[in-house]
């Protein structure tokens, strides 16, 4: 296959669903892990085209779910200084903190602005050096490596007035998690392609070991999705539990080498709290002390705040794969996209949110 039509078509997803069903003698629950892959499953209708046996469960891949209420509180906090422009991808802005967001920063006057790049921060800041610019990095291994870089050129440059509020996780220690987690019943994983397209795969080779869990590196699109299953049930239904890559298109075991060294040079790990679920150990990038001198959280001194989730969201259950979000009694009622209780409701990628936008939808009329 060479054009990304190929992956959505109707006769190839409905023939990967009739092979998995001719794999399938027992029952399996299958993670995905990230939201772009929940998305494309729900839009597409994959789970109604799959025999019953196998049911998918949606991970906490959203980087804009997992960010902390906290942070976000922390974003606003800076956000709503005079002196402040503080720049982050559009998604963030409607994410719901304890008692604001950042569009309503900017609707009160908040210099608080969409770029599509930390670059665009970091350009921001040369063009008003008598304006604090900061950029909200958050994000998983995907979005590191740009960030990284950004920090790593304002100190090239002697930038003085750029700094990011870093608040990236890590994929593997939540795996680790997961599975480590009385009551869960995941027996495979899909893990995110686009991760693995700058981390590799390798650091997934242990789990597998440790947990006796295959797990298979998926791409974003109906057909890639479809395969992924195919190989988690193979090796299933055959004892086996190994790394497998169906996305090699973009992926190889080893990452994008470069990617992974500016990476290194500028953040460490870190213990990091996820939304929902609570400070996985050794799951998150901090910015290295060498380059303290960027890190927002230290210039604005907003350390200490801190913030309670609301009582009947139950995103933790949600982000883990223990419920679904239609389990929650707020769903469609008192949560919609447009008046969001959690962050799942909110991203683009969350969970609630793409099972509120396909959930009408059957097979039959998604597939193109
Ligand atoms: S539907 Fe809303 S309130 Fe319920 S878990 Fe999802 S984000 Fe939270």
């Amino acid at each position: 296959m060479k054009y990304i039509d190929e992956y959505r078509d109707e006769q190839i997803a409905r023939s990967l669903a009739a092979r998995i069903a001719r794999q399938v003698t027992h029952p399996w629950s299958l993670m995905e892990i990230c939201g772009g892959q929940t998305h494309t499953i729900m839009r597409y209708g994959l789970d109604e085209l799959l025999p019953s046996a196998i049911r998918l469960v949606h991970g906490p891949g959203c980087p804009v779910c997992v960010t902390p209420l906290e942070v976000v509180d922390k974003a606003i906090e800076i956000a709503s200084r005079p002196d402040v422009t503080f720049t982050s991808y559009g998604d963030m802005l409607r994410v719901p903190g304890s008692r604001s967001d950042l569009f309503r920063v900017k609707a009160a006057g908040g210099d608080v602005r969409i770029v599509y790049s930390p670059m665009d921060a970091v350009k921001l800041a040369r063009a008003m050096p008598d304006r604090r610019v900061v950029f909200f990095g958050i994000g998983f291994e995907t979005t590191a490596p740009p960030n990284a870089m950004a920090v790593w050129e304002a100190r090239r440059t002697g930038l003085t007035n750029f700094s990011m509020l870093v608040s990236h996780v890590l994929v593997p220690p939540a795996i680790r998690l997961l599975l480590e987690t009385p009551g869960s019943q995941v027996n495979g994983f899909i893990a995110p392609g686009h991760v693995c397209t700058v981390m590799g795969y390798w650091q997934y080779e242990q789990l597998c070991r440790d947990f006796h869990v295959p797990i298979v590196v998926g791409g974003f699109e109906p057909a890639d999705l479809l395969e992924a299953v195919s190989m988690l049930v193979a090796q299933l239904e055959n004892g086996r539990a190994e790394v497998e890559n169906q996305y090699v298109r973009s992926v190889c075991r080893e990452g994008n080498l470069p990617a992974q060294r500016i990476v290194e040079e500028v953040f460490t790990i870190c213990d990091r709290k996820w939304r929902g679920i609570g400070v996985i150990p050794q799951s998150g990038l901090a910015l290295r002390e060498e380059f303290a001198a960027y890190d927002a959280e230290g210039i604005f001194a907003v350390s200490g705040v801190t913030a309670d989730e609301p009582a009947e969201c139950i995103s933790a259950a949600v982000l883990q794969g223990l419920k679904r979000p239609t389990d929650c009694p707020a769903f469609g009622i008192r949560c919609m996209p447009e008046n969001p209780m959690g962050a799942p409701m909110v991203s683009a990628e969350g969970a609630c949110a793409a099972y509120y936008h396909y959930r009408r939808h059957t097979a039959t009329e998604v597939i193109q």
